[in-house]
């Protein structure tokens, strides 16, 4: 099998693994229980949470530990809504649904909400995220990486806006670990081990000291009251062991090399292909190309047919097939109808690239010829 689909999740690193092990299996207290096995449980995922605080460049105080990016996204809305009770909030049109429909349903409880369009890159214009603020603005979210296109967007400036305006920044890195610094300036962040080699269902969120947000997952008094549940330790420690690897970016230029050996002989030899997403701006491992006059999940079919694994960005629901939200927003729907993404990763080689691009040739001109004869 040939894996191109590391945006979407990633295998478990040994060495990770090898650290999470004791705590499935000698270390299993619970880390609030008044006695030894809970206080070497409870070691175990304070060295984790330090682990962690030094990477993100922090307090240990300002990591939490949660089941992935999707209840952090959750919690980053609905926590800061929740805090001030009313107000308006700025989310870019291109995030995570875990952002965008949680903004959604605050719409349904009474918050306005401005989407920020992307431009023709993908790359949200922080000037337009400024001139979306209005007195009553209480969070902002733009996200560092897109998972769909890859583009870097410009956390910087972005947070120093909403700073200037005193608004609730929400920066999910999910997808820029080891790309983008840790953005300590913005309110919030958070990542998930999954994506870089960690354990699935973790993630950690940076939330600045003095934050106004509730809880969304109410419980016991764990994570300093602003995330019932027995926190996960071996998970904490796996992502603690995963982010440490991944956040230095030491496979960047390797897994740049294989995405752009896999886009100069995709956009040479495939006619009527385009890359979507800035050229520039982008992480390493993401390359989303647009087949014209082929359907993306069709071309998905054929690729996995032929062991080949890659995504889409388009949602099926009620048997319907939505394109991507993003690069519907960024090129219209006839060019997200027709995109695939292929996310790259440390353990892909030059020699499964060139078997991917030879398997897509004869794929997409299959597709066009079973098309034009059709018609
Ligand atoms: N945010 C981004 C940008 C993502 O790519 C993902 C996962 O695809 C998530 C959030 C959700 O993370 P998780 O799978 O940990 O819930």
């Amino acid at each position: 099998m040939i894996y191109l689909d590391n945006a979407a999740t990633t295998s478990l690193d040994t060495e990770v693994l090898n650290e999470m092990l004791p705590y499935l299996q000698t270390e299993y207290g619970n880390p609030q229980s008044q006695h030894a096995a809970g206080r070497l449980a409870a070691q175990g995922l304070i060295s984790a949470r330090d682990r962690v605080a030094k990477v993100f460049g922090c307090r240990a105080e300002e990591v939490y530990f949660m089941s992935g990016g999707t209840e952090a996204g959750n919690f980053a809305v609905k926590g800061v809504c929740a805090a001030k009770k009313r107000g308006h909030l700025i989310i870019s049109a291109i995030e995570h649904p875990a952002v965008l429909k949680s903004a959604q349903q605050m719409e349904g409880l009474g918050f306005e909400v401005t989407y920020v369009q992307p431009d023709k890159n993908g790359i949200i214009p922080p000037e337009e995220v400024e001139k979306a603020v209005r007195p009553d603005t209480v969070f902002c979210a733009v996200m560092a990486a897109n998972n769909e296109i890859g583009t870097i967007q410009k956390v910087e400036k972005i947070s120093e806006i909403c700073t200037r305006y005193g608004i609730f920044y929400y920066c999910d890195c999910v997808q820029s670990v080891g790309v983008v610094p840790f953005p300590t300036s913005a309110s919030a962040f958070a990542v998930s081990a999954h994506k870089f080699h960690g354990p699935k269902g973790v993630a950690a969120m940076y939330i600045s000291g003095g934050s106004r947000i509730s809880p969304l997952i109410c419980g016991g008094m764990q994570e300093r009251g602003l995330r019932g549940g027995t926190v996960n330790v071996a998970s904490a420690v796996g992502l603690a062991a995963a982010l440490e690897r991944a956040a230095q970016g030491k496979n960047n230029t390797y897994i740049a090399s294989l995405r752009n050996r896999f886009v100069g002989r995709v956009l040479a030899e495939i006619e009527g292909t385009a890359l979507n997403g800035d050229p520039v701006l982008r992480v390493p491992s993401n390359a989303n190309i647009s087949f014209e006059g082929c359907d993306g999940a069709n071309i998905l079919m054929c690729l996995d047919l032929r062991d080949i694994c890659v995504s889409t960005g388009s949602a099926c629901s009620a048997g319907a097939v939505t394109p991507s939200h993003v690069i519907s927003a960024i090129a219209g729907e006839e060019r997200a109808k027709s995109a695939v993404r292929f996310t790259f990763g440390k353990y892909n080689t030059p020699e499964e690239v060139d078997r991917a691009v030879d398997v897509l040739k004869q794929i997409v001109s299959q597709t066009r010829r079973d098309k034009s004869g059709l018609d």
